[in-house]
């Protein structure tokens, strides 16, 4: 039986912090990746200001990656250019960095803190009881003073520690594939708020074109699970009928892969218990207005890193409150948001508003990005606290109302 300080099961951008920050700090720290090193991962590969934020914390060079100074947002006929806001807190800059490279970075850049990264092996926790003691990888067996769950979306290593997609709470699905674009320099994001799936239902979600700066963009459509009749959405369809819609403004190429499709997590019914925790997609954190995960994992990474530096004994219970503090009530908000724009007419009523003027548009890109600097919060904070009081009335009627799946 080997032993180590740390054990991470999940070389993504949740684990990679992790370790980085753990190592760094002389943890002993052991990834365990599924994958191979430089394995793909199913993403938009879209950056915030705020995961542009995190990378830095790290101390990553972002030269490999494309920069981008904001977003395009088209509801039907109308489009509006919006740079990211400026905060003391965040850079006024996000990026298009590709995964296959954005991984491999991060996994580089644990491996030269230190920390011991395993490829191809799947790892999976062994319980004494109720407590996480260590992992099993091929047979051998590895204790660890904390088991860090970095998994991605919910699988057999969260059921072992009951740490499943709460069933009440909506969750995402999203599909992505690359295409040659002579626009792939392009300085915005572009999404596209008013997709209709083949029955003509709103899609609550968006499509998205992400240029990459390399000869390619990232095209995908995104949906939320409140959304009627998305148990028989066709993903590849939508995917398709949106690829038509943007294709002349691009001038897009064929698709560089076949289209691939993943979850997106919204919940967990735990993301800690004695002996390990959950960060990133393993604990529901993606951001249910903009499909975003990438930085919830790389701040959950680092933070747990620190508490456990701090202190072992109490690191999950101080990360569980932590996250709390953090997080909760705007992911709380945003999957409140996402039952009422599941509702056809709010949707379509709610994208006139929200597009309507620049300013409100500007309002509603700094909500969504959860880019409000608590110390000014200004306006976006302002509607912000405000949905999070309305919604938190409408809740129980919009979750009682919801469009049937
Ligand atoms: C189509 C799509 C588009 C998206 N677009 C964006 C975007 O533009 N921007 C953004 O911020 N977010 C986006 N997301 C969300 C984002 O991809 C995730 O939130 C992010 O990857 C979470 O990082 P993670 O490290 O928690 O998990 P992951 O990146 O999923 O990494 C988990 C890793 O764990 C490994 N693993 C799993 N089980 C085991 C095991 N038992 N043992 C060992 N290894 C294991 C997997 O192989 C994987 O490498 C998108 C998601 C989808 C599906």
């Amino acid at each position: 039986m080997t032993h180590r300080d740390l054990i991470v099961i999940g070389g993504g951008p949740a684990g990679a912090a992790a370790a980085i920050r753990a190592a760094r700090a002389g943890i002993k720290v052991t990834v365990f990746e599924k994958g191979v090193y430089g394995r793909d991962k199913v993403c938009g590969d879209g950056l915030t200001p705020r995961a542009v934020g995190a990378l830095q914390g790290l101390n990553i060079e972002l030269d490999d990656a494309h920069q981008i100074r904001g977003l395009r947002m088209i509801a039907g006929k109308k489009h509006r250019e919006l740079d990211w806001p400026t905060t003391e807190h965040f850079p006024n800059y996000g990026a298009v960095w590709p995964r296959k490279r954005l991984d491999a970075a991060l996994m580089d850049a644990a491996t030269e803190a230190g920390a011991e990264m395993i490829y191809s092996s799947e790892a999976l926790p062994i319980m004494d009881g109720e407590r996480a003691i260590g992992v099993e990888v091929n047979g051998k067996r590895w204790t660890a003073d904390l088991v860090v769950l970095a998994a991605g979306a919910q699988g057999k290593a969260a059921r072992i520690l009951g740490a499943h997609r709460d069933p009440n709470e909506p969750f995402g699905l999203a599909i992505r594939t690359y295409a040659a674009t002579p626009r792939d320099q392009d300085q915005h994001l572009e999404a596209c708020l008013t997709l209709k799936d083949d029955q003509g239902t709103a899609v609550p979600g968006y499509g998205w074109m992400f240029p990459a700066g390399d000869g390619t963009v990232n095209i995908g459509v995104g949906a939320l699970s409140t959304m009627k009749g998305f148990k028989s959405l066709n993903l590849n369809k939508l995917c398709d009928t949106y690829r038509d819609l943007v294709r002349d403004d691009w001038e897009l190429g064929p698709y560089l892969e076949k289209p691939r499709a993943w979850r997106l997590p919204m919940s967990a019914i735990k993301r800690h218990g004695p002996g390990w925790v959950a960060v990133g997609d393993a604990a529901g954190l993606v951001n249910p207005m903009n499909g975003e995960g990438i930085d919830y994992g790389l701040e959950t990474g680092v933070l747990i890193a620190d508490l456990f530096e701090a202190d072992p004994a109490t690191a999950p219970q101080k990360y569980d409150a932590m996250v709390a503090e953090k997080f909760d009530a705007f992911l709380r908000t945003g999957r409140r948001f996402s039952f009422l724009i599941g509702h056809q007419q709010i949707l379509r009523a709610g994208l006139k508003v929200a597009v309507g003027t620049d300013t409100i548009a500007k309002i509603t890109l700094q909500v969504m990005g959860n880019l409000i600097d608590n110390k000014t919060p200004g306006a976006a904070g302002f509607v912000m606290s405000a949905a999070d009081k309305l919604l938190g009335v409408a809740d129980p009627m919009l979750r009682r109302t919801r469009a049937a799946a």
